[in-house]
């Protein structure tokens, strides 16, 4: 939906103008004129006092829902590696297309990156739109977002899926307001509306408190970032085949806003915790911030990453990018190690998906051991330095092991 001044009936008296919490409305000759600045939230059209305002539907603008077809997975690679969350996504686009009966598109953008095609395909999709160009190789909103526009607007694909990641969050929402098509950010499950081919969206609302499902009833295509780690990876079957489409966009430097200058990997390395095969993870039953330093000795031993628990992270204790749950990261490692952790449904929430997990608490009523797999009771200050030494003896038994060889 969009607003619209009715020229014929406006009189110029401001109060659309005043009312506008976003400050998108101008007054030109006496007429409201409408700038970029609109959301859309229809204030104006409530207030005006002479029914000046109207909205203007899709239909209105000639959008004829039906003639979109096919649904598409935004495959984000860096560096020529396929992130996991766009392997989750084809198998999550593979249900819903063999439910709507019809084809998987897998779009990747880069530069020199053709060996990734035929991957997307053995992970499910029908079909690849591989962009390739100079000028696609790093990441840039107004590069990205200007060839995938280019792309709906040419096939009109009637779902399109996209990794919640940090690039992500930053593309979906760039290429909605231009296509004129609502986004739903941060969804953890996705369903079909076989009835009307809507695309049920679920994500948490009100600070988690709540599940919303959203629908986008008069804007194609329908689209969805989803986070990384919700949805179950697509199986790789190596017979698959299927079409790949190489395509040479209608691209200059003039549309890229943003020049990239140089490529600097931060200092600081970024947790990633969705792409971790092993995680352990510390709770309140840490004691104290201190605690980390044995958990992340752990991590280190075993090639993981450090978790945490939201009452960890609330205490000040470590940084928010390690919080797993529902107000943190949704994870899926072959191995969790819940270390003083209670197991709220919150923290639950975002880990129960793991493929093996151990939890160790002094409470052999904590909730956390309903999901594990393996428990231990006792203090985590008497287990995890056991824990490490056998890990150590381990290590030189294996090295051992190779010198007899
Ligand atoms: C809207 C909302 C969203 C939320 N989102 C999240 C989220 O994303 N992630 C999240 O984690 N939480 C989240 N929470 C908070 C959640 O409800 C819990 O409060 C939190 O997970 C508790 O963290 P914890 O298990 O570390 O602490 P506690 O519940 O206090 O548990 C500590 C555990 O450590 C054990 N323990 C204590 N000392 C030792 C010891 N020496 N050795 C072994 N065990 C010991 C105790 O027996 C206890 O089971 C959310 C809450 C709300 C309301």
């Amino acid at each position: 939906m969009s607003v619209k001044v009715i020229y014929e009936k406006c009189i110029g008296c401001s109060v659309c103008k005043d009312v506008c919490p976003f400050d998108a409305i101008d007054i030109i000759d006496n007429k409201a004129v409408i700038t970029d600045k609109c959301t859309a939230c229809g204030v104006c059209i409530e207030k005006c006092p002479i029914d000046a305002i109207g909205k203007e539907e899709s239909e209105i603008q000639g959008i004829s829902i039906d003639d979109y077809k096919g649904v598409w997975v935004f495959a984000e690679q860096r560096e020529g590696k396929l992130l996991n969350v766009s392997i989750e996504l084809l198998g999550e686009g593979r249900k819903i297309a063999d439910q709507l009966n019809t084809n998987l598109t897998a779009v990747l953008l880069g530069y020199n990156i053709e060996d990734l095609t035929d991957r997307l395909i053995k992970y499910g999709a029908d079909d690849v739109l591989y962009v390739d160009n100079r000028l696609l190789e790093y990441y840039t909103t107004g590069g990205y977002a200007k060839v995938i526009c280019d792309l709906i607007t040419d096939r009109k694909p009637e779902i399109l899926l996209i990794g919640a990641t940090n690039i992500g969050r930053d593309l979906g929402p760039r290429i909605s307001s231009r296509i004129h098509t609502g986004l739903t950010a941060d969804c953890t499950r996705l369903d079909v509306d076989l009835d009307n081919r809507r695309l049920m969206q679920t994500r948490p609302a009100f600070g988690g408190n709540l599940m919303a499902t959203i629908i986008c009833p008069k804007h194609r295509p329908q689209m969805a970032t989803v986070r990384p780690g919700v949805m179950e990876k697509a199986k790789f079957d190596k017979t698959r085949e299927g079409k790949i489409e190489k395509i040479i966009p209608y691209l200059t430097e003039s549309d890229i806003k943003a020049k990239v200058i140089e490529y600097v990997k931060g200092g600081k390395a970024e947790v990633q915790l969705e792409e971790a095969s092993i995680i352990v993870s510390g709770g309140r039953g840490l004691g104290s911030p201190e605690g980390f330093k044995l958990i992340e000795k752990l991590a280190k031993k075993l090639g993981g990453v450090v978790g945490a628990s939201r009452a960890t992270v609330d205490a000040g204790w470590i940084d928010q990018a390690h919080q797993v749950g529902q107000t943190g990261k949704t994870v899926r490692p072959d191995l969790y190690i819940a270390c003083g952790i209670s197991g709220a449904i919150q923290h639950l929430a975002g880990m129960r998906e793991s493929k093996c997990i151990v939890a160790i608490n002094k409470d052999k009523n904590a909730p956390i051991f309903e999901v594990a797999d393996y428990g231990i009771v006792g203090d985590i200050y008497e287990i995890l330095p056991e824990l490490l030494i056998g890990l150590e003896n381990m290590g030189e038994i294996l090295e051992k092991a190779e010198v007899c060889e």
